[in-house]
């Protein structure tokens, strides 16, 4: 097995709770890289420690990536093997590291994944909402504005939506997307892999009630495709009307699952009604 190899930058993906969840490969690395930048050191610290490594880390986050990207193409430059790890799951996924792999690349130097864990697809894979197409999203927005807005762009993909979420923020985030998607299936992934690991299902109004007050823990979001987008949107309206939905609800409720204008909509909910 070749681990490290000289004038290679390396991502090393991290566990994203369990200690143990990290690939032989991964451990070796970081014990054998020439050079190994962290998110934040501390944290990096004690998985070595858990692994029974003992060296020097520098670090490389969000405020000084810019500046070790710099540093770190000159150990490569060097022939020198710099690893590159976050505080959890793989890096550059929300993460920081893109900078670093951009100018690598630009560069001409070799970069070699390590894969492991990575919250969004252990979430997704233990869901049972369907994988076959998924789109990962990233952190929601934290205004209310802000999140419609981005709910909107996304209402017409036809597969599962996987978000990050700051547990203070979500039930908020629930609230909205019981709003505009009420019908969806959602799923919240709450401390994977650790000792509270916990799965909420349901439409995101019954998510939101599971929750109650609880704002702890880290969390992915995901959210099942819109019912109109595997389904007529015309089969969706003559649905919600039998069910005695009142017309504007059901433009609403339409127009958040397909993304269709909510004028257009309403014509069609007026026409169907007729
Ligand atoms: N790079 C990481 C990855 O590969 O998953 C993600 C880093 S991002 C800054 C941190 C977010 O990932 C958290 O706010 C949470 O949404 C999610 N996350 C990380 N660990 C998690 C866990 N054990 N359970 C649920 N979500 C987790």
């Amino acid at each position: 097995m070749i681990a490290v190899a000289p004038g290679h930058l390396l991502l090393i993906a991290t566990p994203i709770g369990e200690p143990d969840d990290i690939t032989l490969r991964a451990l070796r690395a970081l014990r054998e890289v020439d050079e190994l930048y962290a998110e934040d050191t501390r944290v990096t610290a004690d998985l070595l420690r858990h692994h029974g490594i003992s060296r020097a880390t520098r670090s490389c986050h969000d405020h000084n990536e810019e500046a070790r990207a710099e540093e770190i193409l000159a150990h490569l430059r060097m022939g020198r093997s710099v690893g590159l790890v976050s505080d959890a799951g793989t890096p550059l996924i929300s993460d920081p590291g893109f900078r670093v792999v951009a100018r690598a690349r630009e560069a001409g130097f070799a970069v070699d994944v390590l894969p492991g864990a990575c919250a969004a697809i252990a979430a997704l894979v233990g869901s049972g909402l369907p994988t076959d197409q998924f789109c990962f999203a990233g952190f929601l927005p934290a205004s209310g504005p802000a999140l419609r807005g981005r709910l909107a762009e996304l209402a017409g993909f036809d597969g599962t939506l996987v978000f990050y979420e700051s547990p203070r923020r979500l039930r908020d985030a629930l609230t909205i997307i019981a709003e505009v998607w009420p019908t969806r299936e959602v799923v919240v992934a709450r401390n994977l892999t650790k000792a509270h690991e916990q799965w909420i299902t349901g439409n995101a109004a019954v998510a939101a009630e599971v929750l109650g007050d609880e704002a702890r823990g880290e969390v992915v979001l995901l959210v099942g495709r819109g019912v109109a987008a595997t389904v007529d949107a015309d089969d969706r309206i003559r649905t919600l009307l039998g069910e005695g939905m009142e017309p504007r609800r059901v433009r609403d409720v339409v127009a958040a699952e397909t993304g269709l204008p909510r004028r257009d909509v309403y014509a069609r909910v007026l026409a169907l009604r007729e």
